[in-house]
C-alpha cells in the first residue's frame, strides 16, 4: 500500500549511543497519526516518564514531525511541528514553524526524527538522500544562527542544505529558546530550542530530491493553480501585503493589543508599528516558505541611524511587532526590527522576551510614577565609526552582530511619558 504524501521512513536517533536507525512504519499509523503534532505525541506520551526534566538531556524525547501536505506544489504546507516535555511549562511543549527545512526534510527521506538521549559533545545532524550521520559541532557551539548555517553549507558544500538549529540563547539555558530555520524562521513557543541545546545537538540539515507521491497529482496541481489566480482577489490578500502584522490596528481598535504589560489593550503608538508602516518604511523585500504563493514573510534592512538591522535575520510579525512593540510602552519601530535581529540570532522567542521585559518593566513601573522607556542596545560611537556594528558585511565577519544585553532605562521625569498602572495594578502584573 502506497504512502501517499508521505514517505513512510521516520528517523530515530540515540544521542547518548549515537545509534541511528529507521522505523517504517505500516499506512494504519499514518492513517491515525497522520503526522505534525498528533504523531509527535505519539512518541513523547510513550516514552518520556511523567518525572522527566526538560533540560536535563536524556529523558525528552524531541519529535519534529511534517505533515500528509508538506513539500505538495501547494500553499501553506511547509510546517514542522516540535514536541517534548516543555522547559516553560513541565507539560506537553508544541510549536510549529515554516520556511523551507520541513519540505527539505521529506525531500531528504523522512517524514519525521524522534531524538532521545544526550550526547557527550557538542553534535549536529546531517540528512542527506535518505541516509544520516552525527557529525561534531564544536565549531558551531556558541556561534549566532546565521554563522552556523553558513559553516554547515560550507562544510557540506552544498548552498541548497536546509538547517534547523537552536541558537546560544538555549545553550545557554534560557527557557524560552527556539529552534529557528533559515535564520529567520521559529519554532518559537514552549522551548524546543532549548530541548534540543540539553541534548547537546546544535543543528539539523537535511537536503535531498524525493519528491512526495500524490494520489491525485492533477487535481492537486488544478487546485493550486485555482489558489493562485483567488488569492489576490481574496480577504487574506493583506497577509501578504502586510504579513501578519495587518492584524496589528484592527486589535487596538478592538482594545486587544497587548499594551504595557496587558494593562491595557490599546496602545496609542499603535500606527508607528504597524503592518502599514512597515511596509512603507523598512521592509526591503518579501519572503515565502517552500511552494507557497502567499508570500507573508517580512524582510527588513536598516543601516542607518541608530541600528543596523541586516536581510538576513528576516523581518518582524504580528507577534514580534506587538510583544516588543506594544507590550513594552515601544513606539519606535527600527528598535523592534533590532530586537527581532537578535532573537533570530540567539535563537529566542520572540513572544516569550517581549513579554518578559514588559514584565520587567512593569516592575521598574513600581520604583517611579512613569512607565520606563526602553532603548535597546544601541552601538558605541567608536563600534560605528570603525563600522564593527554594521550587519552589512556580516557574511565575511562571521561573528556575532552585536552584544547581549538590553538595557533599560528608567526616566520618571519626562512628562510625555505615559504614566503606570496603579500601584496595586503593576502589583498584580508582578506577581502573575
Ligand atoms: S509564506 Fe506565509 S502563508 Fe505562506 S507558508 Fe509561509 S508563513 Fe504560511
Amino acid at each position: 500500500m502506497t504512502h501517499y504524501g508521505c514517505v513512510g521512513r521516520i528517523l530515530h536517533v540515540d544521542l547518548t549511543t549515537e545509534q541511528i536507525s529507521v522505523e517504517s512504519p505500516p499506512v494504519p499509523f499514518y492513517r491515525t497519526y497522520l503526522g505534525g503534532s498528533a504523531m509527535g505525541m505519539h512518541y513523547v506520551l510513550n516514552e518520556v516518564p511523567p518525572q522527566a526534566d526538560p533540560m536535563g538531556g536524556p529523558e525528552n524525547v524531541l519529535a519534529l514531525m511534517v505533515g500528509v501536505v508538506t513539500g505538495a506544489p501547494i500553499s501553506g504546507q511547509s510546517r514542522v511541528c516540535s514536541t517534548a516535555k516543555s522547559p516553560m511549562s513541565g507539560l506537553i511543549g508544541d510549536a510549529q514553524g515554516g520556511g523551507f527545512w520541513p519540505a527539505q526534510l521529506k525531500a531528504a527521506g523522512f517524514d519525521g526524527i524522534v531524538l532521545r538521549g544526550r550526547a557527550s559533545s557538542p553534535m549536529w545532524l546531517w540528512i542527506n538522500e535518505g541516509t544520516a550521520e552525527l557529525r561534531s559541532a564544536e565549531n558551531l557551539w556558541g556561534k549566532a544562527t546565521g554563522d552556523v548555517e553558513d559553516l554547515i553549507r560550507d562544510e557540506v558544500s552544498d548552498q541548497r542544505t536546509q538547517v534547523l538549529q537552536c541558537g546560544p540563547a538555549a545553550e545557554k539555558g534560557v527557557r524560552f529558546g527556539a529552534l529557528i530555520s533559515s535564520s529567520t524562521r521559529a519554532n518559537g513557543r514552549t522551548g524546543m530550542g532549548t530541548v534540543m541545546a540539553s541534548k547537546n545537538l546544535r543543528a539539523i540539515a537535511v537536503l535531498g530530491t524525493n519528491q512526495p507521491s500524490l494520489a491525485d497529482p492533477a487535481t492537486v496541481a488544478a487546485l493550486a493553480k485555482q489558489g493562485a489566480l483567488q488569492f489576490p482577489h481574496s480577504e487574506v490578500a493583506g497577509l501578504g501585503e502586510y504579513g501578519t502584522a495587518e492584524g496589528l490596528l484592527p486589535l487596538n481598535e478592538e482594545g486587544g493589543l497587548p499594551t504595557r504589560n496587558w494593562s491595557s489593550g490599546v496602545f496609542e503608538g499603535a500606527e508607528k508599528i504597524s503592518g502599514e508602516r512597515l511596509a512603507e518604511t523598512y521592509l526591503k523585500r518579501r519572503n515565502t516558505c517552500h511552494g507557497c504563493i502567499v508570500r507573508c514573510k517580512r524582510v527588513v534592512e536598516i543601516s542607518d541611524g541608530d541600528y543596523d538591522v541586516s536581510a538576513r535575520y528576516g523581518g518582524p510579525e504580528y507577534e514580534t511587532l506587538a510583544a516588543f512593540g506594544s507590550y513594552c510602552g515601544v513606539d519606535d519601530l527600527a528598535a523592534i526590527c533590532y530586537a527581532n535581529q537578535l532573537c533570530n540570532m540567539y535563537g529566542l522567542d520572540t513572544i516569550s522576551c517581549g513579554g518578559t521585559i514588559a514584565w520587567a518593566m512593569a516592575c521598574l513601573c513600581l520604583l517611579g510614577t512613569r512607565w520606563p522607556s526602553a532603548r535597546w542596545l544601541r552601538p558605541s560611537r567608536s563600534e560605528k565609526a570603525s563600522g564593527n556594528s554594521s550587519a552589512k558585511d556580516h557574511k565575511e565577519r562571521r561573528k556575532p552582530l552585536v552584544r547581549d544585553r538590553i538595557l533599560l532605562w528608567p526616566q520618571r521625569v519626562r512628562s510625555s511619558q505615559p504614566t503606570c498602572p496603579s500601584t496595586s495594578e503593576a502589583s498584580l502584573f508582578c506577581t502573575a
